[in-house]
């Protein structure tokens, strides 16, 4: 297995109840290397193009006020199948369905305030990691 890279959010549910090492945690514990990191507010134009894919969804508005509502920490990750490595240690979108241990099911408050994302593919995962980040940015 190659080592790749992830983009991931620390979302406002919990940078707020103060779990930014506790996530971080999970995802070192997991195998990842956080090798860029900076935690920001994200203006609506940044939320509504990050989630671009999912303006159709009648969850849209809700999820662009809630990555607002706070601040977030914006991630690059690097590990063995980083990707995949990585929605493994999340745990499934929905916390009533995530697996014992993950971050979804340790920390989500609800499907919305779940704590986490993390990118689904490597090509989305290069997408995210420069719409977030200048290549000096990412430090190792
Ligand atoms: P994931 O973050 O696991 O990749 P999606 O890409 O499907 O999940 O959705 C993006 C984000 O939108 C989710 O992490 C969650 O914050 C929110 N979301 C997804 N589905 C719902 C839903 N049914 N109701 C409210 N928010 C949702
Ligand atoms: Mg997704």
């Amino acid at each position: 297995m190659a080592v790749t890279r992830t983009f991931s959010i620390i979302k406002p549910d919990a940078t707020r109840r103060n779990l930014t090492g506790a996530v971080t945690s999970k995802l070192e514990e997991g195998g990842l290397r956080v090798i860029a990191s900076k935690r920001i507010r994200m203006s609506k134009e940044q939320a509504e193009g990050f989630y671009g894919v999912h303006r159709e969804r009648p969850f849209f508005s809700d999820l662009v006020a809630f990555m607002m509502s706070g601040p977030v920490v914006v991630q690059v990750l690097e590990g063995e199948d980083a990707v995949k490595r990585n929605r493994d240690i999340m745990g499934a979108t929905n916390p009533a369905d995530a697996a014992e241990g993950t971050i979804r099911k340790s920390f989500a408050e609800s499907i919305e305030a779940n704590s986490a994302h993390g990118s689904d593919s490597d090509e989305n995962a290069k997408i995210e990691i420069d719409f977030f980040f200048a290549a000096d940015e990412i430090v190792g």
